[in-house]
């Protein structure tokens, strides 16, 4: 990592301003070493925020002294905001537009497309749950010019792809031509859904200088056929709600820290057989006009990087050789080894006809596991899978073609499901 004075002096800032003026860190005070210690270990001591931190204390415990919230709702520079995690995920906290705006075009510097396409008046389409973004009146299609605001184009009016008629699919497809967008910003699993059908039904689609991915993971399943009609670079964006935009995925397909918008402190859990390392983020953002988060775990997996540095040159904060799922979705072989998100998505995406698939683990250990496949998957594509994954998992496993996974009730897909046991 090569950071400047000026990142670690955000750093101390962001700290300092939690520690001495916002009402939940006080209880952290006492295991802070103070100004003596580095601005890096002093952070790497602290507790890890939680979501359920957040909604036992938001707002008043978020608030620094002197800042007055009711003030900065009135004015409309900050709103409430729900987000659009699972029930028992959900939180409330402060949406700060612009705060938002500058954080992702921070977020462009971090990959040399981005930086030549997206300039803040480029056109974008957004492919996603009409329950994580966009204008969304359930049960209706809303007309093209109320989707439309101002350089932005939300296509999409279903929850699940599995549930868009060929109609809809056309729909998209057209509104896309017509627009012309430089970007497309999508969730991955419903921009393969979208694929899919121009892909078996031989359409012509529209082509974006660039495509980005958030919002739920970008499983090679999906990106196999999202490649198979879409030429534009894929980049990887990674972050919440909470954070702002954390990670983006360079021309070379590390992701790099967005160090003017945040900082991140990794924790290692262990080494993989790549040499990689898995840990868990917890990040902070820096400079939201009202709340201060520190530490905020963003519950997601990462495999950091281990030796040679990035060959796009980009040095400052942590890279990652991928983001490796939620951690809440990590399931278990036979021996105890983890196996995240990505490890599973890894082993399937080596069979071209896997367009999705979800899998639940038993407490047991046994696998049940649904697959979304390509027409031409032969008859014996499930015993296959079977194989392929009981050979890793060394468990049962048992597979099922359905048409559709299941979703969230936010419309995002869960890869992997473990019951406690
Ligand atoms: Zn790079």
């Amino acid at each position: 990592m090569q950071e400047t004075a000026a990142y670690w002096a955000r750093c101390a800032e962001a700290l300092e301003l939690a520690l001495d003026a916002t009402p939940f860190y006080a209880a952290w005070r006492t295991a802070d070493p103070g100004r003596t210690a580095s601005v890096a270990c002093r952070y790497s001591v602290l507790p890890a925020l939680t979501k359920a931190d957040l909604r036992a204390h938001f707002p008043e415990g978020f608030v620094p002294e002197g800042v007055d919230f009711e003030a900065e709702l009135k004015s409309g520079h900050v709103s409430y905001v729900s987000t659009s995690g699972s029930t028992e995920d959900q939180v409330t906290l402060f949406w700060a537009q612009a705060w938002w705006n500058q954080s992702e075009r921070a977020s462009w510097a971090l990959n040399a497309h981005l930086q030549r396409i997206a300039d803040g008046t480029h056109r974008e389409a957004v492919l996603a749950s009409p329950k994580c973004v966009g204008p969304y009146r359930a049960g209706e299609t809303l007309p093209v010019a109320e989707r439309t605001l101002g350089r932005l184009l939300f296509l999409n009016q279903t929850i699940n792809p599995g549930n868009w008629e060929a109609d809809d699919l056309r729909r998209m497809l057209g509104e896309l031509a017509a627009f012309r967008p430089a970007v497309l910003e999508a969730d991955p699993f419903y921009l393969a859904g979208l694929a899919a059908f121009a892909l078996d039904h031989a359409l012509p689609v529209y082509q974006p200088e660039a495509i980005t991915l958030t919002y739920s993971f970008p499983a090679q399943a999906f990106l196999n056929v999202i490649r198979q009609v879409f030429t534009a670079p894929l980049i990887s964006s990674h972050g919440s709600t909470e954070t702002g935009y954390v990670f983006m995925e360079c021309e070379h397909g590390r992701m790099h820290q967005n160090t003017a918008s945040c900082h991140v402190d990794f924790v290692p859990l262990e080494t993989r057989p790549s040499g990689a390392v898995l840990g868990r983020l917890l990040v902070t953002p820096f400079g939201h006009p009202v709340q201060r988060f520190v530490r905020f775990d963003v519950g997601d997996f990462a495999e950091r990087t281990s030796g040679q540095p990035c060959p796009c040159g980009r040095r400052g904060g942590l890279t990652l050789e991928r983001i490796a799922g939620r951690a809440s979705d990590m399931t278990v072989t036979r021996a105890g080894r983890r196996m995240t998100v990505a490890d599973v998505d890894a082993v399937l995406a080596e069979v071209p006809y896997v367009r999705g698939f979800q899998i639940d683990q038993s407490a047991a250990g046994a696998l049940r596991v649904r697959l979304c496949l390509a027409p031409h998957a032969g008859n014996d594509a499930l015993r296959h899978i079977e194989k392929a994954l009981g050979q890793v998992y060394d468990f049962p496993v048992a597979a099922a073609s359905v048409p559709m996974l299941e979703h969230e009730p936010s419309g995002k897909v869960r890869l992997a499901r473990r019951t406690a046991g």
